[in-house]
C-alpha cells in the first residue's frame, strides 16, 4: 500500500557529496538493498537518482542521490545546477563527507544548504576505513546539528541506520511525521468502533484520558460511529449492536477479558496499541516484546513514562508490570523506572526498554527514544504491547495490522 503513496506526499531526503565519497553505499544500507549502483570507481552515480522507500517509522520517503560532483564552486555545469535544483525540493539535506576531508567544496554545499533554509545533518563515510578524528567531528558538529558515522563493514548497519532515523526525526517538521489515522483504516466511514473503558481507580475523575478521547474524535473525523462502555457492560453492547462491530478497542489492563469476551470474527486491538502505531513504530515495538522470552536473571530492564503522573498504589508502569514480567518469566530482574523528560544516556546497559503509550509526547520525541534505544542495541517495546505478550493474547490484538502480526510470527 505504502508503494502507492504518492511522490508529493513522500519526506524528501537529499544526498549531496563530492563524487566516491559513499552516498550510494550510504543509500544502500538504509535501505538495506542494492538500490543505488555503487563502484569503487569515482563518479558512478552522475545525474540525481531517485529512490522511493518506507523508512519505518519516520513513513514513505523519497531519496534523492544527486551524483557526485568534485567541485561546487565553479558554475555552470548543467550537473552542478540540477544539483543546487535538487537542493531546493528536498525537506532533509544530507551532507556526506569523507573522513578529515573538508575543503571549499564541502563549505559550499553547507552553505548552499543553510541559505535554502533546509534542514540538514552530515553523514561521515567510510568511517571503517579510516576514523574520524575527534578534532574533525567537533569541527562538524559545530556547523550542523547531528553528525552521523557511517560504516559498511557488517555489523554496523543497526548503530547507522538508527542514529540516521534518529537525527530525521528531529529534523522533520513534526507534522510531516504524523500518521493521519489512528484505526490505521480498520474503521472505515459508517463503521462502528466499540471502545471499552474501565472506570476504575487509575481512571480520572469526570474526564477521559487522551487515548480515550482520541479515539473518539478519530472515529468523528472518519465519519465512523464511536460506542463506548465500560468492561463490564461489554457484552450487553456487542448484543444491542445489530451487525459486529468493525474494531473493538480496550485498555490494556482489560486486554484478557475483553479477548475472551469478543467473537472470533470481530477483530480488536488496544489503545497502547494503536498509540504504539500512532507515535512509535508498532513492528519494531512488537519484535522488542519477543525478548521477554529470553530475559535471564539479573537482566536490566528500563520503565519508561513520558510525563510525571502520581503514581498509584497499584501503578501500571511500577507495580503491574514488574509483577507480571516476573511471574511470567520467573526470572530476578533489575527494574528501573525513569519518567517525564529523563531519558537514561546509559541506556546500553538495559536489556529491554518498556515505554508508556507516550499519549504526553510527540511524535518526534518519541521516534528520538525508539532510536536511541535502538541505536545502543536496547530493543524498546511499550505498555500495551508488552502487556498484551504477558497475557498471551497478543496475535489477536494484532489481526488488525498484518504487518505487526508478521513480525511477532516471524
Ligand atoms: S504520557 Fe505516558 S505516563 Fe503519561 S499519561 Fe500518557 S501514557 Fe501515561
Amino acid at each position: 500500500m505504502m508503494e502507492k503513496t504518492p511522490k508529493s506526499m513522500r519526506i524528501h531526503i537529499g544526498l549531496f557529496g563530492r563524487t566516491n565519497v559513499g552516498k550510494s553505499t550510504f543509500l544502500n544500507l538504509v535501505a538495506g538493498q542494492d538500490v543505488a549502483i555503487t563502484s569503487p570507481q569515482a563518479g558512478t552515480t552522475t545525474d540525481p537518482v531517485e529512490k522511493t522507500m518506507e523508512l519505518l517509522p519516520i513513513g514513505p520517503v523519497v531519496f534523492t542521490d544527486t551524483g557526485g560532483v568534485d567541485d561546487a564552486t565553479g558554475l555552470g555545469d548543467k550537473r552542478r545546477e540540477r544539483m543546487f535544483a535538487a537542493l531546493r525540493r528536498v525537506d532533509v539535506a544530507v551532507l556526506m563527507v569523507e573522513p578529515e576531508r573538508w575543503t571549499e567544496h564541502e563549505e559550499r554545499l553547507l552553505r548552499e544548504m543553510e541559505s535554502a533554509g533546509r534542514p540538514h545533518l552530515v553523514v561521515v563515510g567510510k568511517t571503517d576505513l579510516r576514523k574520524p578524528s575527534d578534532a574533525f567531528l567537533a569541527r562538524l558538529r559545530a556547523r550542523s546539528p547531528f553528525v552521523v558515522e557511517s560504516a559498511a563493514a557488517p555489523g554496523q548497519r543497526d548503530r547507522v541506520v538508527h542514529a540516521f532515523k534518529a537525527a530525521l526525526g528531529q529534523l522533520l517538521p513534526e507534522s510531516s511525521l504524523q500518521m493521519p489515522d489512528l484505526f490505521g483504516g480498520a474503521v472505515p466511514p459508517g463503521g462502528v468502533a466499540l471502545l471499552i473503558i474501565p472506570v476504575d481507580m487509575e481512571a480520572p475523575k469526570g474526564r477521559l484520558i487522551l487515548p480515550q478521547a482520541q479515539a473518539v474524535r478519530a472515529a468523528l473525523d472518519g465519519s465512523a460511529i464511536a460506542v463506548v462502555a465500560k468492561e463490564t457492560e461489554y457484552r450487553a453492547a456487542l448484543s444491542r449492536l445489530s451487525a459486529p462491530p468493525d474494531l473493538v478497542v480496550c485498555d490494556s489492563q482489560v486486554v484478557d477479558r475483553m479477548v475472551a469476551e469478543t467473537p472470533a470474527e470481530v477483530r480488536c486491538t488496544t489503545f497502547s496499541i494503536l498509540l504504539a502505531r500512532l507515535k512509535g513504530d508498532l513492528t519494531a515495538m512488537v519484535k522488542a516484546a519477543r525478548i521477554i522470552d529470553d530475559l535471564r536473571d539479573g537482566d536490566r530492564i528500563l520503565i519508561g513514562e513520558a510525563c510525571s503522573h502520581h503514581a498509584l498504589e497499584d501503578d501500571i508502569g511500577r507495580r503491574k508490570i514488574p509483577r507480571w514480567l516476573r511471574e511470567k518469566t520467573g526470572k530476578e530482574l533489575q527494574i528501573d523506572v525513569v519518567a517525564g523528560r529523563d531519558w537514561p544516556a546509559d541506556l546500553e546497559k538495559y536489556r529491554l526498554a518498556i515505554h508508556c503509550g507516550a499519549c504526553m509526547i510527540t511524535r518526534r520525541e518519541m521516534l528520538y527514544r525508539l532510536q536511541t534505544a535502538g541505536g545502543r542495541g536496547v530493543p524498546m517495546t511499550n505498555y500495551g504491547v508488552a502487556i498484551s505478550y504477558l497475557k498471551g493474547v497478543l496475535p489477536r490484538v494484532l489481526e488488525p495490522f498484518p504487518e505487526a502480526l508478521a513480525a511477532l510470527k516471524n
